[in-house]
């Protein structure tokens, strides 16, 4: 497989601006990034840091008073910001889908599971047979553990963990390239999440689909992803292969994250760290790198420059001062966190 046929999206530059009374919000700054196909993307984060709009955006589900403001997005090779209405309708459910925290914000109250799955084919389909959508229906509501009585259930009835699985079948039912899972199992206890991740992954070795998750939980992600972009106030500051950046993290932000999961091993007796300092206020976000007022490693160049994205290894990008050259540099470290 070259890499076109690898690569199901391509984004390049995307910005998100939210116009407010308070000013423009740059909630998504100058992003660049691939989702490959069939591999499983982890988009981690705090709150706040442009995760769940990336994914909005990647809809063009951005709404006013916020807009697309720059840069582009390639799926299937073809320009998604070029799609007029109807060409966008199609491609939310037949080319990608989403599933968010509380799946009764996209499930209506007053529909039974199965007519809203019949209703996402005949939406997408020009003239479905009735008895072929009736049987992928079942075949589908099945293959994701769902008992063929519960078909004719409202989603108030359904379990939480239930319902993200009817959200997941109304991407799978079309044949979705790409699901994106925003914060999708947060709200899930601890064992139904555990069951969630382990269909995501059947899922996609099953399908063949690819799925951005997004979440606040990078120890979620170090379970399922193939790899994994580390976003920070509306910048991927690292992206690269799970193991290799769980093993090695190169961005000061990520290394903070990291070491702020707790560890289940009883002889790590480490105090668990904590990042200092509060993510920035996008209405007015540092200059330079953005991380560099809460940065232990931050150097003079860090406050007026802002570093690029560098492939510093094939496969891993870091956007950081300490892995790239400028004639500005120098490395003495100003410890305004130590
Ligand atoms: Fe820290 Fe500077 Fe790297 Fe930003 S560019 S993460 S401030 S060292």
């Amino acid at each position: 497989m070259n890499s076109d046929e690898k690569t199901l999206v391509q984004v390049r530059n995307l910005s998100v601006t939210y116009h407010t009374r308070l000013g423009p919000v740059s909630a998504v700054n100058d992003i660049s990034f691939d989702i490959n196909r069939s591999e499983i993307l982890g988009l981690v984060g705090e709150s706040g840091c442009g995760k769940s709009t990336l994914g909005k955006a990647l809809m063009r589900m951005i709404m006013p008073p916020g807009e697309i403001s720059g840069g582009s997005i390639l799926f299937n090779g073809k320009d998604v910001m070029q799609f007029d209405q109807k060409r966008l309708r199609d491609f939310r459910g037949r080319q990608i889908s989403m599933i968010f925290q509380d799946p009764m914000t996209s499930l209506n109250p007053v529909q039974r599971v199965d007519e809203h799955v019949i209703e996402a084919i005949q939406v997408h389909e020009e003239k479905p047979d009735k008895e072929d959508v009736i049987s992928r229906v079942k075949a589908l509501i099945e293959r994701l553990g769902i008992q063929e009585r519960r078909l004719r259930d409202y989603p108030h009835q359904l379990s939480g963990g239930m319902r993200q699985r009817v959200m997941i079948g109304l991407g799978l039912v079309l044949n979705a390239d790409l699901i994106i899972a925003d914060e999708a199992t947060t709200s899930l206890d601890v064992i139904v999440e555990a069951m969630l991740v382990d269909q995501l992954r059947e899922i996609r070795e099953e399908f063949g689909v690819a799925l951005l998750m997004i979440t606040h939980n990078i120890a979620l992600v170090a379970e399922i992803a193939d790899r994994i972009a580390v976003m920070y106030a509306g910048k991927i500051v690292e992206l690269g292969d799970i193991k290799e950046i769980f093993d090695n993290p190169l961005h000061p932000y990520t290394r903070g994250l990291l070491r702020s999961v707790p560890s289940i091993r009883l002889d790590d007796r480490e105090e668990l760290f904590k990042m200092s300092g509060e993510p920035p206020n996008l209405t007015h976000p540092p200059s330079g790198c953005r991380f560099h007022p809460r940065c232990p490693e931050a150097m003079p160049i860090c406050s007026r420059i802002g570093p690029g994205m560098d492939e510093v290894s094939p496969g891993r990008w870091v956007h950081c001062w300490l892995y790239q050259d400028h004639p500005q540099k120098d490395r003495s470290t100003i410890k305004v966190n130590a």
